[in-house]
């Protein structure tokens, strides 16, 4: 398995980019996804070069199909796919209700958050399943443990779109279970990146932190710690489950 291609979809930074380091540190051979930050993505295939592993930088904003098509070609001449992390994800601005969200922002959301991280799964089915002719495979998909709370007043849409990762985890997961595929989803907490400024709160994780049990934040390694984990072999009998990553929030 580790010298198989992972296809990290937002690679450049936060969980993304801890993601790829871990990964390429245990010989897996990394495609960085990014969406417009070429040089963060650049710089995560330098440090991943500095260390003798093997990745490479390919833009794809999953909000268009055709960005999604161009990752898996670029993947496909890179090696065999064993994995995709559906990590890219946004937030739209902190603390809009409900009742003031325009259909433009709900609308984003879903096609980045939902519709990208299915057409990405969708093209590595299509590579990974027995059923095609491949060699099986793994999938995980970020959803949020703002898919339980719901994070009213703060971002609803962002946690309804996370709700239907989780649906979509089990889901796919039941699907393909017998064609050599594993689906997982990680829900994080409160991790110090910067999608909290994204949202316009950059101090977001930090001025929550006490109301984790854990009484802290989480890193983007801890995360990516996980994921990597549940790529791995040592979670061959894991599918259609949902780990949360969150100091118990
Ligand atoms: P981040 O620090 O904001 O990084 C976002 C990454 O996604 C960047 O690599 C960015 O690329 C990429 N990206 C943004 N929009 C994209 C698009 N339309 N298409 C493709 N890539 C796109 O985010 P993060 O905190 O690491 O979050 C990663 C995942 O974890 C997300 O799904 C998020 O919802 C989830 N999560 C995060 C937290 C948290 O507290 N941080 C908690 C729960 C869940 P560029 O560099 O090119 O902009």
């Amino acid at each position: 398995m580790t010298d198989k291609v992972v296809v990290i979809t937002g690679g450049s930074r936060g969980i993304g980019r801890a993601t790829a380091l871990v990964a390429a540190a245990r010989g897996y051979r990394i495609v960085v996804g990014y969406a417009s930050n070429q040089g963060a993505a650049n710089e995560v295939v330098a440090a991943i070069e500095a260390k003798n592993g093997k990745a490479i930088a390919v833009k794809c904003d999953v909000g268009s199909e055709a960005d999604i098509l161009a990752l898996f070609k670029a993947a496909d001449g890179f090696g065999t796919l064993g994995a995709l992390v559906n990590n890219a994800g946004i937030v739209g601005k902190s603390g809009v209700r409900v009742d003031e969200m325009s259909a433009e922002r709900i609308q984003q959301m879903m096609a980045v958050n939902v519709t990208g991280s299915i057409l990405c799964a969708r093209e590595a089915v299509k590579r990974m399943s027995t059923k095609h002719g491949g060699v099986g495979g793994v999938i995980v998909n970020l959803s949020s443990v703002a898919a339980k709370l719901g994070a009213p007043n703060t971002y609803v849409d962002y946690a309804a779109s996370k709700g239907a990762i989780d649906s979509f985890t089990v889901g796919l997961g039941y699907e393909v279970a017998n064609e050599g595929i594993r689906v997982a989803g990680i829900r994080p907490g409160l991790i110090d990146t910067d999608i909290h400024a994204a949202g316009g709160e950059p101090d977001r994780a930090h001025r929550l932190a006490h109301m984790v049990p854990m009484k802290r934040v989480g890193t983007a390694d801890e995360i990516a710690n996980a994921i990597v984990w549940l790529i791995s072999d040592e979670a061959s009998y894991v599918t259609s489950a949902i780990l949360d990553v969150s100091g118990g929030r």
